[in-house]
């Protein structure tokens, strides 16, 4: 399967889209490798246009980036409790729900009727971020979105999508991750 351009290059567990576009969100930043497309407005401005989240007009402030990393960060928080962490905090919810009330959302009807929501061609990030948060909303609705987890290595939580019958995967991959911990695990307990 060939994946998008603006998806991760290492993206071993990819979503179906446009869960994928939430997924690649919250992949902008490698908390392993310590790099992030979102720290940077060149960065994060190319990224944003290349996922369709803003368009071409959107002028990507000082200000935006740091509401980019904030609301990635909460969405990684829910990603977390769909892994099996705890329930996302006060804190870690407050972005989205200040996204959420900060602006109506603009939905347009297409030519043949369908039914969208942003990007507006010169709306603000927020706007686009918006869309993200449907998206989210409707994987709620058809049982996806507890798929889209963040790996249970504390040094790594990359976010991933299980596609195990059982939903119980835990790691963005088993050779990387799951080996570390496991050996973690076993030293901790020989000692
Ligand atoms: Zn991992």
């Amino acid at each position: 399967m060939t994946l998008p351009s603006w998806v991760q290059s290492e993206e071993d567990k990819p979503a179906p889209m446009p869960l994928l576009l939430v997924q690649a969100f919250v992949n902008t930043r490698d908390v392993d490798k310590s790099t992030d497309l979102l720290l940077h407005l060149d960065t994060a401005t190319a990224w944003l246009r290349n996922a369709g989240i803003v368009g071409p007009g959107t002028t990507v402030s000082p200000s935006d980036l740091s509401m980019l990393r904030d609301v990635r960060e909460s969405i990684r928080a829910l990603l977390a409790y769909n892994g099996g962490g705890p329930a996302p905090t006060v804190d870690e919810l407050a972005p989205l729900e200040a996204l959420a009330r900060g602006r109506p959302a603009q939905v347009t009807v297409g030519p043949t009727g369908e039914v969208q929501l942003g990007p507006c061609p010169d709306g603000a990030v927020a706007d686009g971020l918006l869309g993200l948060l449907l998206v989210v909303r409707d994987a709620q609705h058809d049982g996806t979105w507890r798929r889209l987890k963040t790996c249970g290595n504390p040094d790594c939580r990359w976010a991933f999508f299980d596609r195990s019958h059982s939903r119980r995967g835990t790691w963005c991959d088993m050779a990387t991750c799951g080996n570390l911990i496991k050996n973690r695990n076993l030293r901790a307990r020989r000692r």
